[in-house]
């Protein structure tokens, strides 16, 4: 088992793990089903936990509409609400550590960028909102002389926020942080597999004075704490990151159960379109080698299928391989890590099928292709490259979650563009030539809510991201990530 830390690692069976629901400013036993947290690692167990019951969900979720009416939150003037989020920012600064083993420790997030993104990231997540709060303006609008008409945003009430293991932290705090910001309570769930830096997360927000009941983290299984919880009478708004297939359940769940207005952040299969006339084919290499490597492709915009120009396309896919040729993978908690752990055996179950089903139509598989033998046991993943795949290949149609580029080649312009297009994602792609003209072609035909040129996966607070297609609706980050969290009101005045 490689768990001995090395010196600027850690030691993973020293972390200390928050244990239960953080509820009332305080934590709660589970009292659903029982399942076990792992680290992905080396899949030891770190413990049994208890979910969250739909009784328990019914407690936070009553405790949040009760918080959301009588505890002042929502009423205070913006800039004192913001006050109270630049202190849990400063807070979660001032635990960096002890928060980014947490993160990396049940997570297949590498302590070099737990420590060096995620909770620095988190921080900044929710002092951008804190920031953005009172930017967003209402509206005076044109209306008959004696009538003043006005548009006003309000927070929705109580907000189900449900987040996956893949980022966790990150993916969270773009949750909670922008639906305090704007006044609601929330309970979040967040995914079973990576409880605890949330939880801890949650408790400096408490310390920096959020209300007890305004924000509640339940850890639990999806279909019962998270499905309690989007079905819950009380909640006005339900907001979800994760995949399609879940996606789908909980906008059927929401419409049944009030009609709740949702918002889905999904997966994705973006294409890297790359013309003959890209400025250097070393860094288009650089770009889509790190690009499939970081967090091991699992990445919800990770730019998984090349579609390259018919004319550079070997030259291409040659360079790609030679740079994925001796990725390190590890532990975690290792700083010399350079390939993360897949996060489960179903997980590397389910990439070797789509591997399989790919070759049985025709695909070749260039490199990879299967399991990294470590030994420790943690699922490793092969940095894997596939070719000759037709557009019906399961290594094209299915977001694989895995260190997997599949390449397709085109002919021309048009065939390039139209290859990019995926038949059912549209989270995000990139454009790589020195002709600003094809650019902006592509980058404007291309249906996903992100276009990167010449670059790749760069996200910036201020910018909207969320998807086109069957990769979700509504918009994280930005002020649209503000917005989103507020309902629009009308009020007409008759002055007399
Ligand atoms: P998932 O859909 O399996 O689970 C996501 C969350 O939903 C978890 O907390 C899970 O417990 C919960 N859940 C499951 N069933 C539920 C139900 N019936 N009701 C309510 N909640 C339920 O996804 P995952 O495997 O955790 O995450 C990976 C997926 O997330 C990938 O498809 C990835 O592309 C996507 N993702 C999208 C974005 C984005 O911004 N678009 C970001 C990160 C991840």
């Amino acid at each position: 088992m490689a768990t001995a830390a090395k010196a600027d690692g850690f030691n993973p069976n020293e972390v200390k793990t928050p244990v239960g629901n953080f509820l009332g400013g305080q934590y709660v036993p589970g009292d659903g089903t029982e399942y076990e947290v792992i680290r992905p690692s080396d899949g030891h167990v770190i413990r049994a936990e208890r979910g969250a019951s739909a009784n328990l969900v019914d407690r936070a979720v009553t405790a949040a509409a009760k918080a959301y009416k009588t505890s002042g939150w929502a009423a205070l003037p913006p800039r004192a609400r913001a006050k109270v989020l630049f202190r849990w920012a400063d807070l979660i600064d001032q635990n960096l550590e002890e928060l980014a083993r947490l993160e990396s420790l049940a997570s297949c997030r590498l302590i070099n960028e737990t420590r060096h993104f995620d909770i620095g990231f988190t921080g900044e997540t929710i002092r951008f909102f804190a920031e953005a709060i009172d930017k967003l303006d209402g509206k005076v609008l044109a209306s008959e002389g004696k009538v003043m008409s006005m548009v006003v945003h309000e927070p929705y009430g109580v907000v189900a926020a449900i987040s996956p293991w893949n980022v966790p932290l990150v993916l969270a705090a773009l949750k909670i942080g922008p639906a305090l910001a704007a006044g609601n309570a929330v309970v979040l769930k967040p995914s079973e597999l990576t409880p605890y830096s949330i939880l801890r997360v949650a408790e400096l927000g408490h310390q920096a004075g959020i209300p007890a009941g305004q924000l509640a983290v339940l850890p639990g299984l999806g279909p019962e704490t998270g499905s309690a919880l989007v079905r819950h009478p009380l909640v006005n708004y339900v907001s979800f990151t994760g995949s399609t297939a879940t996606g789908r359940q909980i906008m059927v769940d929401a419409a049944n159960t009030g009609l709740k207005p949702v918002c889905l952040e999904l997966g994705g299969k973006s294409p890297q379109l790359v013309f003959r006339d890209a400025p250097s084919l070393d860094h288009v290499a650089d770009i889509i080698a790190g690009n499939i490597c970081f967090n091991a492709g699992q990445v919800c915009f990770a730019g998984t299928r090349l579609v390259v120009d018919e004319k550079v396309g070997d030259e291409l896919t040659e360079k790609i391989a030679a740079r994925l040729k001796n990725p390190k993978p590890g532990p975690t908690w290792d700083t010399q890590t350079t390939l993360a752990p897949i996060i489960s055996e179903k997980q590397g179950a389910r990439i070797a099928s789509i591997l399989q089903d790919a070759k049985k139509s025709g695909a070749e598989i260039v490199m990879g292709g299967e399991r990294e033998a470590t030994g420790n046991g943690g699922v490793f993943f092969k940095p894997t490259i596939v070719r000759k795949t037709k557009p019906d290949n399961a290594a094209i149609i299915n977001e694989v979650f895995g260190p997997v580029l599949a390449v397709q080649s085109f002919h021309d312009v048009e065939e390039g563009i139209a290859l990019a297009d995926h038949p059912i994602y549209g989270l995000a792609g990139a454009v790589h030539t020195s002709d600003i003209n094809k650019a902006l072609l592509a980058a404007k035909s291309i249906p996903a809510g992100t276009v990167w040129v010449n670059t790749y996966g760069e996200l910036s607070l201020n910018a909207p991201f969320g998807g086109y297609k069957q990769s979700g609706f509504g918009r994280d980050y930005g002020m649209d990530g503000l917005a989103k969290y507020m309902n629009t009101k009308t009020i007409n005045i008759r002055l007399n």
